[in-house]
């Protein structure tokens, strides 16, 4: 069995708020990688085509997948948002949510980004591949169930968890969100529910300001199923293994998932425009052994990773590469050219100590 990689290149196609030239998105008309908003196709086409100059997306299963169904979508958001959405996108497109922008068809391109991870998830399930990346475009890990936002119009992995669910696949999933803003999305979809665990580490009140405090441990059935790790900037490769081992791999083991879903975004790298922490490739490639030997112990290897936020166009496709490699085994390695550079960029040994007494702090209160 081999890797699952699932990707569409209708999801690169999804743009808002900006023109190609002097012509509105949508139809036939591509979105520019020169304009419009941060969140943009090029840091996962990028991805993909690294994929595909190393060689690396031969050894995978590489597909696309359908759309979720409007009964998939209705376990996690409300009728009149999906009703108002889909609507809008028939038409000439628009906006919903906190001012998130779509085009004509940009429901359609939402759906297919939660198939995408859908499918990803389901694939595990079936035993149809060893583990699973989706390359999901729009991400979905802000999106409140009644309210889009982050660049997030649906919520990808809530959809593709609950579907998981209702189809009596699985009953208990762990979802780990090492994007470097919090996932208050699929904190919300999951916040009163014991038998999925939600755990983000974020940089503190990056995005959304004010979500993501360590004291937001979920409610009713759900109390303790809800995990915060706000992490201050200018943390780096050694405080996210940290991270891993002393705080997520022993609420694991507490939990005992039957399957863990990754929210993977890359904006924790030492380049990104929109966060301040100093992760490498190496960094994201460790995470992703944490993972893999935590799902390899716990769940008979059942792991998926759903692409979530990641800006740097240069940094994302040498994160992305280390990460499925690592997921498939691989020996086809993208050297990664920003290694010396990020590599002395790390915190220095005062941080380090600071960094572990905060993760004891962190370790005391949570466990
Ligand atoms: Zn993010």
């Amino acid at each position: 069995m081999k890797t699952s990689f699932l990707w569409d290149e209708r999801c690169f196609w999804h743009g808002g708020g900006d023109f190609a030239f002097t012509l509105p998105l949508g139809g036939l008309v591509q979105p520019m990688t020169s304009g419009g908003l941060p969140e943009n196709p090029e840091t996962k086409r990028r991805l993909k085509n690294l994929l595909d100059v190393t060689g690396l997306l031969s050894e995978l299963d590489s597909k696309s997948s359908a759309q979720v169904s409007y009964e998939d979508l209705l376990r996690v958001h409300p009728k009149t948002l999906l009703d108002n959405f889909k609507a809008l996108s028939d038409a000439d497109g628009g906006q919903i949510g906190l001012n998130i922008p779509f085009t004509k068809g940009g429901f359609e391109m939402a759906a297919l980004s939660a198939g995408l991870a859908k499918e990803a998830i389901f694939s595990v399930l079936k035993n149809k591949n060893t583990n699973a990346y989706a390359l999901s475009r729009p991400p979905g890990h802000h999106c409140l169930p009644d309210l889009p936002n982050g660049f997030c119009l649906l919520s990808n992995i809530g959809i593709a968890v609950e579907a998981a669910i209702a189809e009596k696949l699985t009953d208990r999933v762990a979802i780990i969100d090492w994007d470097v803003h919090h996932g208050n999305g699929t904190e919300a979809v999951f916040y009163n529910r014991a038998d999925v665990l939600t755990i983000s580490i974020h940089q503190e009140r990056c995005y959304p300001i004010d979500s993501g405090d360590i004291r937001d441990i979920g409610v009713d059935d759900g109390e303790g199923y809800n995990m915060n790790i706000p992490l201050p900037p200018g943390g780096g490769h050694k405080l996210y293994l940290e991270v891993m081992e002393r705080l997520v791999l022993p609420r694991l083991r507490k939990f005992k998932p039957d399957m863990i879903v990754i929210a993977c975004g890359f904006d924790a790298s030492a380049i990104d425009p929109l966060a301040r922490m100093l992760a490498t490739s190496d960094t994201f490639g460790e995470l992703t052994r944490f993972a893999m030997l935590a799902a390899q112990e716990l769940c008979n290897d059942r792991l998926a990773l759903v692409h979530e936020g990641g800006y740097s166009e240069v940094y994302v496709p040498f994160c992305g590469h280390r990460v499925i490699a690592e997921l498939s085994g691989s020996s086809i390695i993208a050297a990664d050219p920003y290694k010396k550079i990020f590599d002395a960029r790390q915190p220095n040994e005062q941080l380090d100590k600071f960094y572990s007494g905060l993760i004891k702090e962190f370790h005391d209160f949570l466990l």
